[in-house]
């Protein structure tokens, strides 16, 4: 009853008509918890069912409960954003069904993300003394960047080992920590400056405490973007202070490390090849689909002694000094997410990204401007990038009901987080297709949204 040639007819019509018109869905999900889960059957079906059907409930039931991350109007979090290459990839990904845990397993997966890794690597502007692999999350990314710098120091010492970051920095590294085994309490998190960025003098003083304590240090983490505020740390300085430790240095840059394709960007980010390794995601704000983190690092091989396994069955016979993925990975099976930036890099080309994460940056400078000439608006942030920190002049719990009016209404979608203690709402401008003019009318409704709530008390 069921066959793929109609049944994709309709899938492909739909998202092409989700498109075209993905403005008119409020951008957050009206859901309440429990809304779906008591609305579907609590037992999979005994007999087959018609694809039109399927299809039908997910339009009548999926579709409310999904938050459009792809609406120009998202302007929450970090945006995941993707684009018409990406998409195709990920729809050939899926025809092919690949799973790349080896060379042999699909040569084309390997070789094109040791290729592809080289590409993300020169637009950024790391050496090729960098070796990159494609992980699914930072979050993986930071978990073997520390699990290889554990095995490098383990080797010839015993104790406890203690890491490094600033207190603005990722709350996956203190899972990492938590993970790989030191422990979350040994990853000393170091006060930051009044532009949130890691003290430099507070790190060293620490280090040498830890050192007359017996402490093991060997792992510092630098922020090239912090989620917060997306504040900077100084890398130079970080990396000086690696080198004179013998600490293994990794960059966090998973959000804004995109904007680095910006030669105007590389400048803030001096220092950042003297890293031990480095985590960019290019599923956050370069138009490729989650999941694609883009991990280098500069030694692949104590990656593969930390993380490789080859029992008998995963043998390959006749291939010799090839690379085998799956060894630089936590998981053993892989996807083939390389297909995604070799179609991005090439529709788009370099240039094409540049524009479009210059246009971000530059929605993002025009906010700045109207909430600096807007009285009853402060920034609470120096703007680096595409995000934007600000509030109301009025109290925490005024801009907390502000935000949930504002996110309540489903024109738009913004997040919060804390700035010296004060309750602030983060803006980023980095959906793929979001333009001036999105930007403007949500500005509009957040005025008169603000005004409405000051009146009424
Ligand atoms: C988003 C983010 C992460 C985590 O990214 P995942 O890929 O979701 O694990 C880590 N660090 C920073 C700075 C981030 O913004």
């Amino acid at each position: 009853m069921n066959n793929f040639d109609s049944a994709s007819r309709l899938v492909i019509d739909w998202i092409k008509e989700y498109q075209a018109g993905v403005e008119k869905y409020p951008v957050l999900s009206k859901l309440k918890p429990g809304d779906l889960l008591n609305a579907l059957p609590q037992s999979p079906p005994e007999d087959a069912q018609e694809f039109a059907k399927i299809f039908s409930d997910f339009k009548e039931q999926i579709i409310p409960g999904v938050t459009h991350w792809q609406h120009p109007q998202f302007f929450g979090y970090f945006p995941a954003n993707t684009s018409p290459p990406s998409l195709l990839a990920e729809m050939l990904i899926s025809a092919l069904g690949v799973q790349g845990m080896s060379w042999i397993t699909s040569p084309a997966a390997t070789e094109l993300e040791i290729r592809m890794m080289q590409w993300l690597g020169e637009a950024f502007g790391f050496g090729p003394e960098f070796k990159g692999v494609i992980q699914d999350s930072a979050s993986s990314s930071t978990i073997i960047a520390m699990l290889v710098a554990r095995d490098r120091a383990a080797q010839d010492q015993i104790g406890v080992l203690t890491a490094y970051c600033s207190q603005e920095a990722h709350s996956s590294i203190e899972k990492a920590a938590g993970i790989i085994g030191i422990g979350r309490k040994n990853l000393r998190k170091i006060p930051v400056n009044e532009k949130q960025e890691i003290k430099l003098d507070i790190l060293k003083s620490t280090l040498e405490e830890d050192l007359k304590n017996g402490f093991i240090p060997f792992f510092l983490v630098g922020a090239f973007g912090t989620t917060s505020t997306t504040a900077v740390d100084n890398l130079k300085g970080l990396a000086e202070i690696a080198k004179s430790h013998s600490l293994w240095f990794h960059v966090d840059a998973a959000y804004a490390g995109s904007a680095l394709i910006l030669p105007e960007v590389r400048d803030m980010a001096e220092g950042i090849s003297l890293a031990d390794s480095i985590v960019v995601n290019p599923h956050k704000w370069l138009m490729t689909h989650f999941d694609c983190s883009a991990f280098f690092c500069k030694h692949p091989d104590l990656i593969t002694a930390s993380l490789g396994m080859t029992p008998e069955y995963l043998k390959t016979l006749g291939a010799q000094d090839v690379t085998d993925y799956r060894d630089w990975s936590l998981g053993l099976g892989r996807r083939f997410r390389s297909l995604k930036l070799w179609f991005v890099l090439r529709w788009y080309g370099l240039s094409g990204l540049r524009q479009i994460l210059s246009m971000h940056v530059a929605l993002a400078q025009k906010l700045e401007h109207l909430i600096l000439a807007d009285s009853k608006f402060e920034m609470m942030a120096q703007r680096k990038f595409n995000l934007v920190c600000f509030r109301a002049k009025g109290s925490c719990a005024q801009n907390k009901a502000l935000l949930e009016s504002l996110n309540g209404g489903g024109r738009m979608f913004l997040t919060h987080t804390k700035v010296d203690g004060k309750f602030t709402i983060r803006w980023v401008t980095g959906q793929t297709d979001v333009r001036e003019h999105h930007v403007l009318e949500a500005w509009e409704i957040v005025r008169e949204t603000w005004d409405r709530l000051e009146t009424s008390g």
